[in-house]
């Protein structure tokens, strides 16, 4: 079977970098997408979510912000400002988060919380408790 190459890149730098990817499936604003060797150049925007990769017959589970993909035939490259393997991923972190986004949304009803920074820091609490089942 052939494969496709996948960079997961950040500020930081590289954060996961494999070469034999049997595919790739991608949360993009427009819904989900499944990338495997010889997909069409393309290029979409990112939302929080999962990010899943089949290796050798077995899954891995990532945790991403939104960001851009840009997909070629052979590799895939996704640019978001932070992403975790399911395995890396904090839960107690990820839980004072949650609970921090859900208490300033909801002084947000009568004082002025930027309601959308801390709807996103929400999201992306959430989609770290949803990746880190996966550890
Ligand atoms: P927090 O309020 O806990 O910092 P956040 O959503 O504001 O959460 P980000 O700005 O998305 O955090 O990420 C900052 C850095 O911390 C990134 O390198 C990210 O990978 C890491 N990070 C954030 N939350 C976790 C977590 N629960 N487990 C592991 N790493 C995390």
């Amino acid at each position: 079977m052939s494969t496709i190459a996948l960079d997961v890149v950040t500020p930081n730098g590289s954060v996961f970098s494999e070469e034999d990817c049997e595919i790739i499936i991608l949360q993009t604003k427009q819904g989900e997408l499944g990338v495997m060797a010889g997909h069409v150049p393309t290029v979409a925007a990112l939302k929080i979510g999962s990010l899943r990769t089949k290796i050798d017959g077995q899954f891995e589970y990532f945790a991403v912000t939104d960001g851009f993909v840009e997909i070629r035939p052979e590799k895939v490259t996704v640019l978001v400002q932070a992403g975790e393997f399911a395995e890396d991923i904090d839960t107690d972190r990820a839980t004072a988060a949650r609970e921090r986004a859900e208490a300033l949304l909801q002084q947000a009803r009568d004082e002025k919380v930027d309601r959308y920074r801390a709807d996103l820091a929400l999201q992306r609490a959430v989609n770290r408790l949803d990746v880190a089942k996966h550890k």
